[in-house]
C-alpha cells in the first residue's frame, strides 16, 4: 500500500490551478448552447482544512454565465480542485477518506485535527466512495479499463493505488484529480449534508 502523502509546496497546488484553467478554457470556448457567449462568474470557496501555502486563488472556483438576456445560463467545468459543492478540496476529500480504510483508531484522530474534519463528515465520504462513487457514470464507463486493478470495497485507496504509479506525487495527484474532474460539475455528485 502507498503511503499516504499531500504533496507539499506551492508548485503542486499551482498546477492544479493550471489544470482548472484549462478545462475552465475549453468550457468557456465552446460557448453557451443558446449560442450566447460565456463571460466569467466564479463561485467564492472557503476551502477548509488546507495547507498554508494555498494560493489566494483557491478562494474561487472558476463558472461562466452567458452574456444573452432571457438566458444567463451557468456553466460549471469540471475541476481538479473543488468537488461539487463542498467546502473541502477534492485532494483532502481523497486522501482522508483513503487514510481511514485500514487506518488506525490513533491515526484518523491524527488526521481529523490535522485537517478538522470531524469522524461524521469522514462516514459520509467514505459512503461516497462506496456507495454513491461506483454508481457514476464515470466509474461505469472507466471500469472496463480499470478493472483489473480496482477494489470498489477499498474506494478511494484502490483509485490512488491504481494511479500512482510514478515516483512523482505530483503527478499521481494530477492524474488521479483529472480521471474523477467530470463528477465535480453540478449535479454530477454533490456529498449530501456535507457542512
Ligand atoms: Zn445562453
Amino acid at each position: 500500500m502507498m503511503s499516504h502523502e499531500l504533496p507539499r509546496g506551492k508548485s503542486f497546488w499551482s498546477f492544479l490551478l493550471s489544470v482548472d484553467r484549462d478545462l475552465a478554457e475549453r468550457t468557456r470556448q465552446n460557448g453557451c448552447t443558446c449560442g450566447g457567449r460565456l463571460h466569467s462568474a466564479n463561485y467564492p470557496r472557503s476551502p477548509r482544512g488546507c495547507p498554508d501555502e494555498l494560493p489566494e486563488s483557491y478562494r474561487h472556483r472558476l463558472s461562466f454565465c452567458c452574456n444573452r438576456d432571457g438566458c444567463r445560463k451557468r456553466a460549471t467545468p469540471p475541476s481538479v480542485r473543488f468537488l461539487g459543492r463542498k467546502v473541502y478540496l477534492s485532494v483532502i476529500v481523497v486522501l482522508v477518506a483513503a487514510m481511514r480504510h485500514g487506518a488506525t483508531a490513533r491515526r484518523v484522530r491524527e488526521l481529523s485535527a490535522l485537517v478538522g474534519v470531524d469522524r461524521r463528515t469522514i462516514d459520509r465520504w467514505q459512503v461516497f466512495w462506496r456507495e454513491h462513487f461506483p454508481q457514476t457514470c464515470l466509474w461505469k464507463v472507466a471500469r472496463g479499463r480499470l478493472a483489473l486493478f480496482i477494489e470498489i470495497l477499498t474506494f478511494p485507496q484502490s483509485l490512488m493505488d491504481a494511479f500512482f504509479r510514478t515516483d512523482s506525487l505530483e503527478e499521481n495527484w494530477g492524474n488521479l484529480l483529472k480521471f474523477l474532474s467530470p463528477i465535480s460539475v453540478n449535479g454530477a455528485w454533490l456529498i449530501e449534508g456535507s457542512p
